[in-house]
């Protein structure tokens, strides 16, 4: 193909109808039939990303191999389609601003009122274009956050706008993902509020193509009909998004509405191949058939909004699917362990997972939950800030330094075992400035982490700012917490593991961010199996 063709998607009616979803499935199976796709995601709030939000806010914060700090929906983009994503595939109105202000200080504008209309919009369009720029991506799939309608999402809805006419027809294309709410009580499904939010969208100039129905129901012909008839769209474009099971359904019911098809026929471009979902069904069938189950305690501060574990979530998923195995999710908010219930707690657990997290709160029931599965060999995964609690734990409990600490909880420990690095401690700023992305680590052979990933260099994506204190290197190692994996140029330690323990490995980096359908990461395939044998 010539050039990108670029698809669209926005939303109607509410938040939270898993645009995303649609985003990816619909990316999955252009994939999946041979072509290249990207897909972006444009977020109407004014951070410049969603680093600094809390996690209660938006979720988890998904971090790309080049650093950026990204939506949650970015990590659902590279699960389906196993390519990596990058600082381009999500903007923000804040960036949008941010790029436009920058430049009208540099005098880029000179002479001119800098106004939403032209100059905001040509910065989004330009963004929107990006990453059809290379040439390399036949298709181009850009999700619009928020829903139609929204004061913060008008620019956006106007960029769309705008580049529908300038690319030209048969170049772009829109699909309005909406939601037709299901009444009970009169045992109707209603099309009134997707009507509405259809005109909103054609007040701001924008007839979409395809209609995707979130629906709990099945659609009737009739209903259908009724869309096509008020919203200009063909019948055939009027697609059924039924609720599903799993969200790695998605792609397989919107191939049965032929989603696909119609976005090809669409936008004029020869339909190549079937898609191949071989791979995809296989991992369903695994998914869906387990032979045996495990439990495994999440322990971390954020556990009432799961979304803030987004990316763990679904590495379990796709670990558990590789073993055949369901795993069962028990969240245990971390402040509510103590000394006294920590038994209780962590009873009936096959593993233990401490997540990742920032700050004081429940931070000494994540150490205290450390020591039980430690003591007590039950197979344990700590990521990131579960790291450190495993540091800090260790040399608490079995280097005996009672006082030791992160200096993120306590400035002031004599024993400051996970510390800031020298560069870190100059920085004031907190939006960027963590470790963030790809990092190489070099892993010792013989170690759990070398019989994990079967070779001695790996990169993966890192989020945090403090670090292990490498004077303390020795004194852990000795008493029998190895680091079985460092930064090479750098020697930060990256992996740490107790030797004597049936599964007790953490990480300073976010394994969770690199597992996709096709590729589930090893170290929760692992984890997932020494869980397994702990059950047995
Ligand atoms: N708060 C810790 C740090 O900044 C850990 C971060 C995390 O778990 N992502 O180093």
């Amino acid at each position: 193909m010539a050039s990108s063709k670029f698809i669209f998607v926005t939303g109607g009616v509410t938040s939270s109808l898993g645009k995303g979803i649609i985003a990816a499935s619909l990316g999955k199976l252009l994939h999946a039939r041979g072509f290249t796709v990207a897909i972006q995601k444009f977020d109407p709030y004014i951070n410049i990303d969603p680093g600094t939000l809390n996690p209660y806010e938006h979720g988890e914060c998904y971090v790309t191999d080049d650093g950026a700090e990204t939506d949650l929906d970015l990590g659902h983009y590279e699960r389906f389609l196993n390519t990596p994503t990058s600082q381009a595939n999500n903007v923000t109105t804040g960036r949008i601003y941010y790029n436009v202000i920058t430049k009208e200080r540099k005098g880029e504008y000179l002479g001119k009122t800098v106004q939403v209309i032209p100059h905001i919009t040509d910065e989004i369009k330009k963004s929107m274009l990006l990453l059809g720029e290379s040439g390399k991506n036949d298709f181009v799939i850009t999700e619009i956050g928020g829903c139609v309608g929204d004061i913060e999402s008008l620019p956006f809805i106007e960029a769309v706008r705008q580049l529908k006419y300038d690319l030209g027809p048969n170049n772009s294309m829109v699909i309005h993902l909406t939601l037709l709410p299901y009444l009970a009580a009169a045992k109707e499904i209603k099309t009134k509020p997707t009507q509405h939010s259809v005109k909103q969208l054609l007040e701001a100039g924008i007839q979409p193509d395809i209609l995707a129905c979130r629906s709990e129901k099945h659609l009737p012909m009739e209903i259908r009909k009724k869309l096509a008839l008020f919203c200009n769209v063909q019948l055939n474009s009027v697609i059924e998004a039924i609720d599903a099971e799993t969200i790695y359904d998605v792609p397989l019911l919107m191939r049965k509405e032929k989603l696909d098809e119609r976005v090809l026929t669409k936008l004029k471009v020869p339909h190549k191949q079937e898609p191949t979902l071989d791979l995809w069904k296989k991992f369903l069938g695994k998914l869906k058939n387990p032979t045996k189950e495990i439990t495994i305690g999440l322990v971390g501060k954020y556990v009432e909004l799961p979304d803030a574990y987004k990316s763990i979530v679904e590495s379990f998923i796709h670990a558990g699917a590789e073993n055949e195995c369901k795993v069962n999710i028990k969240w245990i908010s971390s402040e509510d362990i103590t000394a006294g219930n920590i038994k209780l707690k962590l009873s009936d657990l096959d593993g233990v997972l401490v997540a990742p997290g920032f700050g004081e709160r429940g931070i000494e029931g994540k150490i205290e939950a450390v020591r039980h599965v430690r003591e007590n060999k039950i197979p344990f995964f700590g990521i990131c800030l579960g790291m450190q609690c495993a540091v800090v734990e260790f040399a608490r409990n079995v280097l005996h330094l009672k006082d030791a600490a992160s200096t993120e909880m306590n400035p002031d420990t004599k024993h400051p075992i996970i510390d800031l690095m020298e560069d870190q401690k100059k920085i004031t700023d907190k939006g960027g400035t963590m470790r963030l992305g790809a990092y190489t680590c070099k892993i010792s052979k013989g170690t759990k982490a070398f019989q994990v990933y079967g070779k001695q260099q790996i990169e993966e994506r890192h989020r945090h700012r403090y670090e292990f204190n490498n004077n303390y290197l020795e004194r852990i190692e000795k008493a029998g917490m190895i680091a079985s994996g460092v930064n090479p140029t750098s020697n930060l330690v990256e992996i740490i593991e107790i030797k004597d323990h049936p599964w007790f490995v953490a990480t300073q980096y976010h394994p969770e961010l690199k597992s996709t359908v096709i590729n589930p990461h090893p170290l929760f395939v692992k984890f997932v199996k020494a869980a397994l044998e702990n059950k047995k």
